[in-house]
């Protein structure tokens, strides 16, 4: 846990969320400023602030970030209909938060070809 990290006091229910998912390495929540009518973000449950902040260690942490997203992508029935998983990484990526999260948005067609 980060202090002053906004998603490490998500995950420890110090701030209020829409949990839909947690287990013993990530957690995942509705996105409180949603684009899409599906925003979720996927967040390990130890703090790393970006994806430059991964080590090999993390491989299988990331990967289950993926899984998750493929499980809540089915949870909420846009599986076949599509989405789009998102990281932004730094200033120019438009990283806002410094907690590594994985955006998943869907249940609409995007309307930029990468975002
Ligand atoms: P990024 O620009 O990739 O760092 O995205 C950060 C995301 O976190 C944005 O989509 C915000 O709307 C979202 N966000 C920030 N604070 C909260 C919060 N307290 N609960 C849920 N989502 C949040
Ligand atoms: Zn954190």
């Amino acid at each position: 846990m980060s202090n002053d990290c906004t998603f490490c006091k998500i995950i420890a229910g110090e701030i209020p969320s829409t949990k839909v998912f947690e287990d013993e390495l990530v957690t995942a929540f509705r996105d409180i400023n949603p684009v899409a009518p599906t925003h979720i973000l996927i967040i390990p449950n130890k703090h790393i602030a970006s994806i430059n902040d991964l080590s090999s260690v993390d491989e299988q942490l990331v990967g289950h970030m993926l899984t998750s997203a493929k499980a809540l992508a089915a949870q909420e029935g846009i599986a076949e209909s599509g989405y789009r998983l998102i990281i932004n990484t730094g200033t120019d990526g438009g990283q806002v938060v410094f907690h590594l999260h994985l955006h998943l948005i869907g249940g609409q067609r995007m309307r930029h070809p990468m975002g």
